[in-house]
């Protein structure tokens, strides 16, 4: 795979579900949405058929993950939240040999009720609470004092 892109699922507003890349994420007041480019059939200057991709930004209810996948190195730009409602936190229970913790989410990263700023800052100075590294929590939030 060349470049900076990934494979992902997308479903049509009719129910059909196609491949297209992944080019970039943001998060937006309500959630995740995704530029994913989608290869459709144009009219060619021949006015023959020919591939033509068609750029849009999605919500994250219509692009799903393809298993396998490498979403890692996608870019993903924090749109400023409005109203400071930006966060979820996601308790992982406690194993065998593994204390639980406790992860700070992006809003739309993991379905929970939003904290805001300040909830987040002190969710971060209890111990086993950690950002998550999927939606790069930790560059969302300034850094905790102390
Ligand atoms: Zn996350």
């Amino acid at each position: 795979m060349a470049g900076d892109t990934a494979r992902v699922a997308v479903t049509l507003p009719d129910g059909q579900q196609l491949r297209a890349h992944l080019y970039e994420r943001r998060r937006a007041a309500d959630g995740w949405q995704y530029r994913v480019g989608i290869t459709c059939w144009a009219a060619g200057s021949s006015g023959r058929a020919e591939p033509s991709e068609h750029s849009i930004w999605l919500d994250a209810c219509h692009v799903r993950p393809l298993p396998g996948a490498d979403y890692s190195r996608i870019p993903t730009r924090a749109v400023p939240a409005a109203g400071g409602q930006a966060w979820t936190l996601q308790d992982l229970p406690h194993r065998p040999g593994h204390a639980g913790t406790r992860l700070i989410h992006v809003i739309g990263c993991h379905p929970g009720a939003s904290i805001t700023l300040d909830q987040a800052l002190d969710a971060l100075r209890q111990p086993r609470t950690v950002p998550c590294h999927t939606c790069k929590a930790s560059t969302s939030l300034p850094r905790a004092p102390g």
